[in-house]
């Protein structure tokens, strides 16, 4: 069997910057290989076209640019955010606003996300909302471990369905739609 899509993929790698000494990002390691369903935009394109065609006990090594991963930083993503933002309970608490602190967000239409603080003032915070890896070409170097057909309710739903260990039976979504995440939030 080899990696197409629809098939149920898991890998074990090390993800580390491309630049510079290759800090580490991520490890993911044999005890809990990252599990996914190819095809179904669950992760980066270029990082599922990269496995695509590779069977188990394979290994991979590969580059994707800043423009194939989290994109370029964007500029207009950093702006200044009125302190009051921040008060809660008639008070700001400064201890988050120290810089280099990711502060989860949410905007007016409830989307959460995280902003890094990048300087303070008197009365604004300059906040960065770019990807933490924006502008970031990333080196991925790992195995393929396992390769499965996926069933057709996980296939109907794009997501996989882990085994009922993870506690939340076939699947922790509702009848009509699941977030990408599926049952992997409730480990
Ligand atoms: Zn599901």
């Amino acid at each position: 069997m080899v990696i197409e899509k629809d098939k149920v993929v898991s890998v074990t790698y090390e993800l580390k910057l491309a630049k510079g000494n290759g800090e580490i990002i991520e490890k993911v390691n044999e005890t809990r290989p990252l599990e996914f369903l190819l095809g179904h935009g669950n992760l980066l394109p270029k990082f599922e076209s990269n496995l695509t065609g590779l069977k188990i006990g394979d290994s991979f090594d590969f580059i994707l640019a800043s423009h194939e991963a989290y994109g370029e930083i964007k500029e207009d993503a950093i702006v200044d955010v009125p302190k009051s933002v921040f008060v809660v309970d008639g008070q700001i608490d400064n201890d988050i606003l120290t810089i280099g602190n990711m502060i989860p967000m949410m905007d007016n239409m409830g989307n959460r996300f995280n902003g890094k603080v990048v300087s303070v003032n008197n009365d604004h915070v300059k906040m960065d909302f770019n990807h933490p890896l924006a502008g970031e070409d990333l080196h991925f170097k790992g195995e393929v471990v396992g390769i499965r057909d996926a069933s057709a309710e996980e296939l109907a739903h794009g997501h996989i369905h882990q085994a009922p260990s993870c506690g939340c039976g076939s699947c922790g979504c509702d009848s009509d739609g699941c977030d990408s995440g599926g049952c992997s939030g409730c480990n």
